[in-house]
């Protein structure tokens, strides 16, 4: 199957998966994960109307960045090394990977260097994986109340990486976990726009859907395997 046809198929399921859950497509950000792909792939999924990218590292965003068309919309996916967010503060509409207080801090500086708001999502670890960056649950609250009053950060949301399963059903109490999380944040008036839950992959993104995400991080089902 070609990239654009791959791409129709998501569209596709994530419409059904929407139409299961009594919710309208429209709500639900589709980001192609363009990490290790060519230009020539990534290009494609332009012409089908793909308008938001996410990269994982921050070297493999600058160069696309600069080699892609402007008006397109990057996400930083990957955990950020603090040293690393001056070179792309200014690039990206959206850091998902908000994951300790230094970074905040960094982020917020950076922000108020070049006069902007950088906007982000907190990420959280649900499932308490050792090999996952992201703040337990319980330190969420104080987290994000405290990003929240930094004058450089605008906290849009939260994102979580589910565990890997080959059965997506096993990680639906993860989702429905992030959701209940940005409600209790909401609730606790934390100060945070929580406009955006992150959640959901190649192999789970309708479950995801199900369960409240409205922006999907998907790489594989649209590109194929990386090499
Ligand atoms: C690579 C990556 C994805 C996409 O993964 P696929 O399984 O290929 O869809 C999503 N989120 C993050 C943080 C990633 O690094």
């Amino acid at each position: 199957m070609s990239v654009l046809e791959n791409l129709g198929r998501v569209r596709e399921r994530i419409s059904a998966a929407a139409c299961r859950a009594g919710r309208s497509p429209e709500e639900i950000k589709l980001l192609a994960v363009t990490k290790t792909v060519p230009l020539e792939m990534i290009r494609e999924v332009i012409e089908g109307g793909v308008t938001s990218l996410g990269e994982n590292r921050v070297q493999e965003l600058v160069q696309k960045y600069r080699d892609l068309p402007i008006g397109l919309e990057w996400h930083l996916i990957g955990h950020l090394q603090t040293n690393k967010v001056k070179k792309i503060i200014d690039k990206v509409a959206l850091i998902h990977s908000l994951d300790r207080w230094p970074l905040a801090e960094e982020i917020n500086l950076a922000a108020l260097e070049k006069n902007i708001v950088a906007r982000v999502l907190v990420q959280v670890n649900i499932a308490g994986e050792t090999s996952k960056y992201g703040l337990s649950p319980l330190e969420l609250v104080d987290f994000v109340a405290a990003a929240a009053r930094l004058p450089g950060l605008d906290v849009r949301g939260l994102m979580t990486i589910a565990p890997w399963t080959e059965n997506p059903e096993e990680v639906r109490p993860v989702f429905r976990r992030l959701k209940e999380l940005a409600v209790h944040l909401k609730n606790k008036k934390a100060g945070a726009t929580l406009q955006y839950l992150s959640m959901g992959m190649t192999g789970d993104f309708e479950v995801a859907v199900e369960e409240g995400a409205n922006i999907l991080r998907i790489g594989t089902a649209i590109f194929g395997e990386r090499h």
